[in-house]
């Protein structure tokens, strides 16, 4: 089995879709706590309800609530698992390490990426509410309007928290949060760093090298 994968970047770094590549590729299961907390908000229940306003808003939801989430939804035993979108802050860095993945092997990844060239990205980006795909309005069209080359859905969906005032909102906590919990795998020696600036593929490329 691979050793899990932890990877950390900016909304917009690319990390989701480096994930989804390497999910077709290389037997990783890829766990996104942004999609686990869009699915209970879609299915409308207690916890979906709690937390729809403060992901809308760009907040975070709180540790404990995305921290439980992930241990109902992982099967460490079993699976190799790309945790995506957690952690957050370094808590999140250390419970996922004390709480979860114990002493499984895991390394973890730095999508490092230039502020500017982010918020671009994330405006454009439309997904696939059927299966997941990302695309691009700039670099990365679906092959016919607004379908899902994938698996064929119509209608690519705009996320509420991708609008540009909500962005700027999500980069700030990004940058607040993210050098601490760089020093934190750096100190235990688990932390690569890769230039998420470039092409998906020369991205894909260095990720490969890593794992
Ligand atoms: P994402 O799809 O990873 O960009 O996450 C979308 C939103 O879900 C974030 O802006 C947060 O509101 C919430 N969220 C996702 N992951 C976490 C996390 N690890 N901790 C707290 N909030 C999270």
């Amino acid at each position: 089995m691979n050793s899990h994968l932890v990877v950390i970047g900016a909304p917009g770094s690319g990390k989701g879709t480096q994930a989804g590549k390497l999910v077709s590729e290389r037997l990783y299961n890829h766990i996104s706590t942004g999609d686990l907390l869009r699915a209970e908000i879609k299915k409308q229940t207690d916890l979906g309800l709690k937390v729809s306003k403060i992901i809308e808003s760009g907040q975070l939801v709180s540790d404990d609530i995305v921290m439980e989430l992930l241990l109902q939804n992982c099967d460490l035993k079993n699976k190799a698992y790309i945790f995506d979108g957690f952690p957050r802050n370094v808590e999140q860095a250390s419970m996922l390490s004390k709480q979860l993945l114990k002493n499984s092997p895991y390394v973890a990844v730095y999508f490092k990426i230039d502020q500017d060239l982010l918020i671009s990205r994330i405006v454009n980006r439309r997904s696939c509410p059927n299966c997941g795909e990302i695309y691009n309005l700039i670099s990365k069209l679906p092959s016919a309007p607004d379908r899902c080359d994938k698996c064929g859905h119509l209608g690519l969906t705009h996320r509420k928290d991708d609008h540009k005032d909500i962005v700027e909102n999500r980069l700030e906590i990004f940058t607040k949060n993210i050098q601490p919990m760089l020093d934190y795998y750096q100190a235990i020696g688990k932390l690569s760093i890769i230039d998420a600036s470039e092409s998906e593929e020369k991205t894909f490329t260095s990720l490969l090298k890593i794992i």
